[in-house]
């Protein structure tokens, strides 16, 4: 009877994976038609500075709704576009779509804020990213400091020589590097230190958990005191409550991004938001003690 049950389990799991490669491979045969059908479209989360309450930039985030299957959302879609290669003509489009939207905001007096883009990996180690990117900041007239590339901890970690020497290549050109969602790769400090890098965002699972758990306490302002120490720039994302922000704040936290302030937003929706933010929003909110 143990032996049936063992070979039901098995089967049962057989086919649940059969199931979830179907899935997987039916979502990235749509997604080969995605940019001709013009499927694909950028939203804009704001960021704000805890120095001086100000909106210091806007993050684009990649929204795919496909006709066939509806809105999948990145996490399902960017790894596979990453394994099918596919990521290199989408990662090139959402880079000249957040530049062409920075460029509109600039015309309407939003000089002084950041776009930064998601790149992957891949991306970065093809090779001519810092010309392809060069190229875009020339058609879009948007400078150079106003973009910053987010790499992920963990790919910049599996590949550390490579992605150092492409992170140096692209500083060259002048654009700002941060690395995304920091602490749940394993970093060497010596590689951190090496990186040519001027931010680190603190990823959300630590922010989700500030206030509950005193691990993530912890972990939360080493990475706020190491990253300063370091002379980088902290970003603290996934910030959704006003004792987050407090917590992050009285541990020096330079700048936070999150549903507290605001979910992505469409192009139009965000220029606005960034239009009428006043600074002294964020005085309102009381010290956590
Ligand atoms: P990420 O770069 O770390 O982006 C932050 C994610 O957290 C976004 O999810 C954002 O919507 C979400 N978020 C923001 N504030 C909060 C909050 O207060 N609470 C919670 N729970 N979540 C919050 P999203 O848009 O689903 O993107 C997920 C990931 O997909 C991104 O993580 C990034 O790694 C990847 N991604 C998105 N767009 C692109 C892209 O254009 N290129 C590449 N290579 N990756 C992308
Ligand atoms: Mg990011
Ligand atoms: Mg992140
Ligand atoms: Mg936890």
């Amino acid at each position: 009877q143990a032996k049936a049950l063992g070979r039901n389990t098995y089967q049962f799991y057989t086919e649940a994976m059969d199931a979830e490669s179907r899935r997987r491979a039916t979502i990235a045969s749509a997604l080969r038609k995605a940019l001709e059908r013009d499927e694909l479209r950028l939203v804009f989360q704001p960021r704000l500075s805890l120095i001086d309450g100000r909106i210091t930039g806007v993050e684009a985030l990649l929204r795919w709704c496909s006709a066939e299957l509806g809105e999948i959302p990145p996490t399902t879609f960017v790894p596979l576009a990453e394994e099918s290669g596919q990521i290199l003509r989408i990662g090139e489009w959402v880079l000249r779509e957040a530049c062409a939207a920075l460029a509109r905001w600039r015309q309407h007096g939003l000089t002084d804020i950041a776009m930064a883009v998601n790149v992957s990996v891949l991306q970065l180690l093809r090779g001519n990213l810092p010309e392809v990117i060069a190229e875009i900041l020339q058609e879009t007239g948007v400078p150079a400091s106003r973009l910053e590339l987010e790499v992920t901890e963990s790919m910049v970690m599996a590949n550390a020589a490579q992605s150092t020497a492409a992170l140096h290549a692209l500083r060259k050109i002048g654009v700002s590097l941060a690395i995304d969602d920091f602490g749940t790769g394993y970093s060497s400090l010596i590689y951190l230190k090496r990186l040519p890098i001027d931010t680190l965002k603190i990823d959300k699972e630590f922010v989700g958990d500030i206030t509950h758990d005193p691990d993530d306490e912890a972990i939360t302002a080493t990475v706020i005191t190491m990253a300063h120490s370091l002379g980088l720039n902290v970003i603290a994302e996934g910030v959704e409550t006003e004792d987050q922000l407090a917590y992050l704040r009285e541990q020096g936290c330079d700048e936070i991004q999150g549903f507290w302030l605001s979910k992505p937003l469409d192009a139009q929706r965000c220029m606005a938001f960034v239009h009428t933010w006043q600074p002294s929003t964020i005085a309102a909110v009381p010290p956590p003690y």
